[in-house]
This record gives structure tokens, C-alpha cells and sequence, in this order.
């Protein structure tokens, strides 16, 4: 006789939440979904969202998940393009006297940038190809094939593990930075970004400019608008826009790429990094009940996220050999 699959009941709709119900619903499990916001309340409804390793550790950990994350972006860029992600040329770019990204080189056909493709002010760069999804989009899609594949959703507030643990089933916290007093965790910390938003204009290319002397700065553009970023500032919270950063963001960002300037400012939007020194992705017996921990990714939600759903399938296995199922 066969084991059945454990049930699964994933706690939040982010990215995370969204690909791990995805991925648990593809290998045969009876998923649910439960999320006080909908997806397109999440903070990763405001990530940039580039594939790019940025503010998360261990690298031990990110390497692999982010090679398979970008593998299945790519494939989905593709062949599916109402999932909403583009593989898109763009430039990291290198300042004097601060140490290059690791990451641009492990991106397959990478090449020094050309001297006339660099911004003002960079002493280097490297051109690479990678993922970028317009997450409203790629949201609702990651939604729509949970619901395809019978996915039960249930928009509410979670209070208590005991409260939301099915018989025989296995439960996913995939909170992010808060899980609103159902499991606290001291480590967790937010790191704020904000981010302006330009529409109305035409620029091909996305720009990482992460040691410019006027603040971290990236410019995405996706396929409806561009994102110009930014901020990472650990332990503020504040989810306003501020004006002088956006002032700042604006006209960092146009010296970078002066196409920008014939754009339409559309708003800002601000969110908070779920940061923590470490990921957590774990599998604990929670007073007698099976529970992955899955958060902490920091700068890097998107970029890890298949990874992370592919070795939550894994705990979810070992977690059916658990006295309760
Ligand atoms: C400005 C900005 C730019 C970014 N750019 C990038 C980028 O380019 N590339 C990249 O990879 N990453 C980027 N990120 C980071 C990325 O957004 C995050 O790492 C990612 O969104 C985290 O996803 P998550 O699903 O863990 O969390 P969230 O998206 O925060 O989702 C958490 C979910 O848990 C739910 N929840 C929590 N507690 C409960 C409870 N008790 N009951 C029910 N539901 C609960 C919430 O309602 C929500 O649905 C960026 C972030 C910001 C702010």
C-alpha cells in the first residue's frame, strides 16, 4: 500500500506562498491557501521583481534555488507569456573603489560592457540576460494555475497553528516579514524599499547600479511600466513614500538612462523586505504539529522562489512520515 501525499494548508500568498502551493499542487498533494492579503496586496506585489541574488543569505542556499528559479523563468518567458515574465538584456555596472557582484558572472553569456554602454561615472560593467516578471501579472498567473489545479483559498487572518491544523496535514509558513502573531520570530527584520514608477516610455534595457554614490539604483522596465529604484534601509518601516527619496530615485535614475525623462511619473510604492540573517527553511514539530518555516528572503523573494518550493516538496515528504499523518 502507497502513502497517501499529506494534505498541505500554506499560510500567505507572496511569491513564495503562491509558487510552494503551486509546486505541492503539481506533485498530487490537496493544497489550501490561506492569506489575510490577496496577492496583489503582498510585498511582492511590489518587488521590482528581477532576477537577481540582492540582500539574502546563505549563499550556500541561494545559488542553487536562484540557478533553478531563473531555469523555470526562462522556460515560462518562453512559453507562456500571459505568466508576464521577459528575459531582457541589461547592465550591472561597476563603480570605483567598491567590490563588483558576484552574480552577474554565473549568468551564461555574460561579456564586459562596452565603454559606450556604460552610465556616466561606472568604471565597468557586465551585460547579462536574465528574468524579469511584471508580478501583478505573474501573481495573478502563479494564482490562476493553483486554482486550475484545485487550490482552495481562504482570505483571512490566521491565529493559531493548533486552529489550522487538518488532520494529516502539513502546514507551510510562508509569512514573510510578519506572520501577525501566529508564529513570531525575533530574527526577522524589515528592510524598506521604495521604488518610483514611470510610464509612458520606451527604455529597452534594466540598469543595476548598486554602489552609485546617491543610493543603491536600479531601473527595470517590464512590460507595462518601468520600475526605478532604490532603497534597502534595514529596520525602517515606514510603508509611506517619502518625497525626498522619490526626488532622489527620479533624478538618479534619469542621469542613468535619460530616456527616462520623457516618461510619465506614475507614483511611488513602498514595501519591506521580509530580512532575517539567514533564510529560514526549515521543517519543526510545532507541539505535535508538522510545520515548514519558509521566509527570510529578503531582497531576493523572486529570484528564489522556485527553489525554495522545490525543497519545501522535499520537507513535505519527510513531513509524511510524521507520527500525526
Ligand atoms: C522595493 C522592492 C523591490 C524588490 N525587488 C526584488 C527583485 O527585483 N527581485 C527579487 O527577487 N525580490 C525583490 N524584492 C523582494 C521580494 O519582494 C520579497 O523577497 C518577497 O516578496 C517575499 O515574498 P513572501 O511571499 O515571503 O512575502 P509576502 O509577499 O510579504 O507575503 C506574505 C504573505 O503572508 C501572509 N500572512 C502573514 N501572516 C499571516 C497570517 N497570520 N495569516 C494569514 N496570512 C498571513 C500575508 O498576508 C501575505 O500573503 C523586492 C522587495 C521590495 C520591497
Amino acid at each position: 500500500m502507497t502513502t497517501p501525499a499529506p494534505k498541505v494548508v500554506v499560510i500567505g500568498a507572496g511569491v513564495i506562498g503562491l509558487t510552494t502551493a503551486l509546486a505541492a499542487a503539481h506533485a498530487g498533494h490537496d493544497v489550501k491557501v490561506i492569506s489575510a492579503q490577496r496577492p496583489e496586496e503582498t510585498v511582492s506585489a511590489v518587488a521590482a521583481a528581477i532576477w537577481a541574488p540582492y540582500h539574502a543569505e546563505p549563499a550556500a542556499w541561494i545559488n542553487p534555488w536562484a540557478a533553478a528559479t531563473f531555469d523555470i523563468l526562462a522556460r515560462l518567458a518562453d512559453t507562456t507569456p500571459e505568466a508576464g515574465v521577459q528575459m531582457r538584456e541589461g547592465i550591472v555596472v561597476n563603480r570605483e573603489g567598491s567590490a563588483p557582484l558576484a552574480w552577474p558572472e554565473t549568468v551564461a553569456g555574460n561579456r564586459p560592457a562596452l565603454l559606450s554602454e556604460l552610465p556616466r561615472g561606472a568604471s565597468s560593467g557586465t551585460v547579462c540576460t536574465v528574468p524579469i516578471a511584471t508580478m501583478p501579472t505573474y501573481l495573478k498567473w502563479l494564482q490562476k494555475e493553483c486554482t486550475a489545479l484545485g487550490v482552495a483559498w481562504e482570505w483571512r487572518t490566521a491565529r493559531s497553528l493548533v486552529l489550522e491544523a487538518d488532520p494529516g496535514a502539513v502546514i507551510v509558513l510562508a509569512t514573510g516579514l510578519q506572520s501577525l502573531g501566529l508564529h513570531p520570530d525575533d530574527g526577522m527584520y524589515p528592510v524598506r524599499g521604495q521604488v518610483a514608477i514611470i510610464g509612458n516610455t520606451k527604455v529597452d534595457r534594466w540598469i543595476i547600479d548598486d554602489a552609485n554614490p546617491a543610493g543603491p539604483s536600479y531601473i527595470i522596465p517590464r512590460t507595462d511600466e518601468i520600475i526605478c529604484g532604490g532603497t534597502a534601509e534595514t529596520g525602517a518601516a515606514s510603508l509611506a513614500p517619502d518625497p525626498e527619496t522619490q526626488k532622489r530615485i527620479l533624478e538618479t535614475t534619469m542621469d542613468l538612462s535619460p530616456g527616462l525623462s520623457k516618461g510619465t511619473f506614475l507614483g511611488s510604492r513602498v514595501g519591506l523586505r521580509p530580512g532575517r540573517h539567514l533564510i529560514r527553511l526549515e521543517l519543526r514539530d510545532e507541539n505535535g504539529i508538522p510545520v515548514i518555516h519558509s521566509y527570510g528572503h529578503g531582497g531576493s523573494g523572486v529570484t528564489v522562489s522556485w527553489g525554495v518550493a522545490n525543497a519545501t516538496l522535499e520537507l513535505i515528504n519527510t513531513a509524511s512520515q510524521h507520527p500525526s499523518n
